[in-house]
């Protein structure tokens, strides 16, 4: 279950809405351009617009707003679908397009033409930019602003019919070329584009702005609340003009919140694109990628990514969340849901020499809190590994692991005594042999402490398995801060690849089934290549935040 929900700011402007009764329940929306992957920004966004609707008992649609056709592919639309889905929220009614109103808006945008509030204007991108004037000087007219509405009409239509090149001519709004907000200068409503579209194929060869479409959307879908980031907040004028001069059958107010800007992470699908087009990565997947496939590949369960959309909160002030809020949400998750098992990630052999018994099967807790999850067999036998991170020849102070002469207990099984260290030739440790005190098992040695435990598997049970231990993508906490080339931030140790030995019963997980390997962290069988058949494993998240401190997290 997720905690209890904090009223933030947007939340109270809705509960006021209600109990005015200006609306039975809100309606809001969920409405990406299908021009990249979702990314964590995107989360805070979907849980705010979804979560809204849930918690008042109102709607939430999913709309794609399409209305740049170079841009947009059907391989962006499948993927934000499925990364909403995976998240848990489902929207109301079916996936709605704004490319679906191409014909209502086409009508706005000629009703608009008939009240003299738009025109259509002959200047080239260049002269548009130059006629705009900057945020000191007011714009010119474009000479097309004069134009009667017959004309306008007319030239109008025949743009829609393909009379003119790309570039040619736009339709504009007839606004205020002074105005100090520069979207109000005329801002282009269509432009023509002969391009096929993806869900319109080549139905139309001009295509409305995302500022036009964007509010026309809102307001025949019914929307009741808009929510968006605050670099939107400049535009608002325009939406309110808009639904103003067009007498929408509904009309929807926008509100803006801050975007979720985290350290050491990209929130831009554009530059997240240049990562992937650019080979750093492995894909938009890539475990390491802040893109909602990516964190669900990395194995952060969908929860954790909800719970920490909600202890950062809604606010309008813009701020850097330390990425550490994330890492303690998908830690405290993981910590209460994920079964314990043991896996060597750098094995070293070890022969117990008065161990004579044959295999012993051991019975320990899938997770030591949670009796409900039931039990584990783990093997036991002459041959084990250890962890070679678990063995000293010169042990540093305070060391607690196994050292020659000294003693540790194997968990969940005896403690052994290290007699003697086989060595290559040249001179690297490549066995040990110890010998195991019998009368351990569950139960303290005689007259001595021993207070090292450490983990192990045996030689003869374990499985092999691949064990991806990735780590930050970026090495700094704001890869963007200088201006430069975000990408020489990479951190060049964000991906390690260990053959491991892991414990038998995890043969069967199941694909993004998470376990803690116990003293390494959190893992998750890879979604994709584990369902192939193939033993490969993703860290999902060291056991304690170690970042920074000489020590990968
Ligand atoms: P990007 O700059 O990464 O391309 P975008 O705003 O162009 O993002 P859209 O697909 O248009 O991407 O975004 C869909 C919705 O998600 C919009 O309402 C947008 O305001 C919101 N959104 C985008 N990025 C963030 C973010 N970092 N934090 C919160 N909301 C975001
Ligand atoms: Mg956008």
């Amino acid at each position: 279950m997720d905690h209890e929900i904090p009223k933030d700011f947007l939340r109270q402007i809705v509960a006021e809405d209600l109990a005015a009764g200006r609306y039975a329940a809100p309606i809001t929306r969920f409405p990406p351009e299908p021009n990249g992957y979702l990314h964590i920004g995107h989360a805070k966004s979907i849980c705010l617009n979804f979560g809204i609707a849930e918690e008042f008992g109102g709607a939430c649609h999913m709309r794609f707003d399409d209305t740049n056709p170079a841009k947009e592919d059907q391989e962006y639309v499948d993927s934000i679908l499925a990364d909403v889905k995976w998240l848990g929220f489902n929207w109301t009614g079916p996936v709605r397009y704004a490319s679906d109103y191409f014909d209502q808006i086409y009508a706005y945008a000629e009703q608009l033409i008939q009240i003299g509030k738009a025109y259509v204007c002959d200047l080239n991108a260049e002269q548009m930019r130059e006629y705009r004037g900057t945020l000191t000087l007011p714009g010119r007219d474009s000479p097309g602003r004069q134009r009667s509405v017959d004309e306008n009409l007319d030239l109008f239509r025949r743009m829609r019919s393909g009379e003119f090149a790309e570039g040619a001519l736009t339709l504009r709004a007839r606004i205020d070329m002074s105005s100090p907000n520069i979207n109000l200068r005329d801002p282009v409503l269509y432009r023509i584009r002969h391009a096929e579209h993806h869900q319109t194929g080549g139905r139309w060869c001009i295509y409305p702005s995302y500022d036009f479409t964007h509010p026309l959307s809102d307001a025949i879908e019914g929307i009741t609340h808009s929510l968006c980031t605050l670099e939107f907040e400049d535009h608002r004028p325009f939406y309110d003009w808009l639904i103003q001069s067009l007498k929408t059958p509904a009309q929807p107010h926008q509100y803006e919140f801050a975007r979720l800007n985290l350290s050491y992470t990209l929130t831009s699908k554009r530059k997240l694109k240049q990562l992937v087009d650019q080979g750093f990565v492995e894909g938009w997947d890539d475990p390491r990628m802040p893109t909602l496939a990516g964190i669900r590949r990395r194995g952060i369960p969908a929860a954790a990514l909800r719970r920490f959309c909600q202890v950062i909160g809604v606010t309008r002030a813009d701020s850097m969340v330390d990425v550490a809020q994330l890492d303690f949400c998908v830690r405290e998750h993981l910590e209460a849901h994920a079964p314990r098992a043991m896996a060597v990630l750098r094995p070293l052999k070890v022969i117990l020499t008065n161990w004579d018994e044959g295999e012993l099967m051991l019975t320990a807790p899938a997770h030591q809190q949670r009796p409900e999850l039931g039990e584990r067999q783990i093997p036991f036998a002459k041959t084990i590994y250890i962890d070679r991170e678990d063995f000293a020849e010169v042990p540093p102070k305070g060391w607690k692991r196994l050292v020659p002469g000294g003693e540790v207990r194997l968990r969940q099984a005896y403690v052994i005594r290290c007699d003697e260290v086989l060595h290559d030739l040249e001179g690297r440790v490549i066995e040990l042999h110890c010998s195991v005190d019998k009368a351990t098992l569950g139960a303290n040695p005689e007259g001595r402490k021993v207070k090292g435990v450490i983990h192990w598997v045996s030689a003869e049970h374990a499985l092999p398995a691949t064990v991806r231990i990735y780590d930050r993508l970026f090495a700094v906490e704001d890869p963007e801060a200088d201006g430069g080339d975000f990408t020489a931030h990479l951190n060049p140790d964000s991906l390690q690849i260990l053959q491991a030995l892991i414990e038998p019963g995890l043969a069967s997980l199941s694909p993004e089934d998470a376990v803690q390997f116990e003293r390494e962290g959190y893992f998750v069988a890879d979604r994709l290549l584990w369902a192939n058949g193939e033993r490969v494993f993703n860290r999902i998240i060291g056991l304690k935040d170690s970042w920074g401190k000489g020590q990968s997290a």
